[in-house]
């Protein structure tokens, strides 16, 4: 983490950067969202390629200081759905707990752009209390999910007391853990972590490929590790436009995936925050992206394709056709409530 490249002047020292990159730099200001990269995810970047995917994912470029009017910090009404501090909890069975409030690497497509890089949001021993209480009252809950920031970016003894007193507080508990750290700083997959983890079987890791090349030798040794010692990974994929948006693409990346045993779980259409308008892929060309994919792979390899549907309205998956119109703009989208919910056609 200390290696990791967080300034302009850092950056510029190491790669040569487009005019839209050095725009960002010169127009932003430090209420934007957090610019941060690892030394390992940068070495994936094919320097003299403008569209390289792992470098879009990681430099801003000018187009996020462009702000649609439909664009929010917090896409998903998390802050409605916040019984306490640091708890979101959206559907019956599951909660999220915010447990870190930092990254490796500062994604430019992050929808919980309220959230990473500030130290502030994470978890603290009173607010754990609180969680394990909350964890105890309400009965309906069998699952916690650990996201932020990026849990496994805590250290391993604070890590472990979390997950000892949730653990505590109910029994039968299923834990995940939400994080891009096997693809962004996969040297923190230490034996000593990974023996850590292990005590809380059952668990699932979640992480974050978008694409092949951020599939690495230390990725694979990383995922071996978890693999190994009986946790399930699944992925978690956004559908980027510019990057992942070709059926071969993601065909690659979800075979590769599944031969490594992380099972491909979501693809997901982008969420409306603030200056992500150029990542986001039109909903129609999702669908058909999709099932030019979807008629070739295997179930092993194939996620489901969903979205968040903006203002609350939960998940649900595009493949059943929900898209009741298109108007002035706009797709009418049925909910899992019977609601209508609006995403833009852009
Ligand atoms: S790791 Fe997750 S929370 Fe952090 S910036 Fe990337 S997408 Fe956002």
């Amino acid at each position: 983490m200390s290696g990791r490249i967080t300034t302009l002047r850092e950056l510029e020292n190491r790669i040569e950067l487009f005019k839209e990159e050095r725009e960002f730099f010169r127009l932003s200001d430090a209420k934007d969202f957090p610019f941060s990269v690892t030394d390992h995810y940068f070495s994936l970047i094919k320097k003299e390629d403008p569209s390289d995917p792992v470098r879009l994912q990681c430099i801003p470029s000018v187009r996020e200081l462009d702000v649609k009017p439909y664009e929010v910090n917090d896409p998903l009404c998390d802050s409605e759905n916040m019984p306490g501090t640091g708890i979101i909890h959206r559907y019956r069975d599951r909660i999220l707990v915010l447990a870190s409030g930092i990254c490796a690497v500062y994604c430019r497509h992050c929808f919980r752009r309220y959230l990473p890089g500030n130290r502030d949001h994470r978890l603290q021993e009173e607010t754990l209390e609180q969680v394990a209480t909350y964890l105890k009252k309400n009965a309906l809950v069998e699952e916690v999910i650990l996201s932020g920031g990026d849990p496994l970016l805590l250290p391993d003894s604070f890590l472990g007391q979390i997950m000892e007193a949730l653990k505590r507080s109910k029994s039968g508990l299923t834990f995940r853990i939400g994080t891009r750290v096997p693809v962004v700083l996969p040297e923190r997959i230490t034996d000593e972590l990974a023996a850590l983890l292990r005590k809380f079987i059952p668990l699932y890791i979640i992480t974050q490929f978008n694409h092949p090349n951020e599939i690495s030798k230390e990725s694979i040794h990383a995922i071996n590790k978890l693999a190994d010692t009986g946790i399930v990974l699944l992925n978690q994929a956004v559908l980027l436009r510019g990057i992942n948006d070709d059926a071969r693409i993601l065909y690659t990346l979800f075979r590769m995936l599944a031969r490594l045993r992380v099972r491909p779980y979501y693809l997901f259409q982008g969420d409306l925050a603030c200056g992500t308008s150029h990542f986001r892929v039109n909903l129609e060309q999702g669908l058909r992206l999709f099932r030019a994919f979807d008629h070739h792979v295997s179930g092993l390899a194939r996620p489901v394709y969903a979205v968040d549907l903006p203002g609350g309205g939960g998940k649900i998956n595009l493949g059943d056709r929900v898209i009741r119109e298109k108007r002035d703009g706009w797709y009418l989208i049925e909910g899992n409530d019977g609601k209508i919910y609006r995403y833009p056609v852009e």
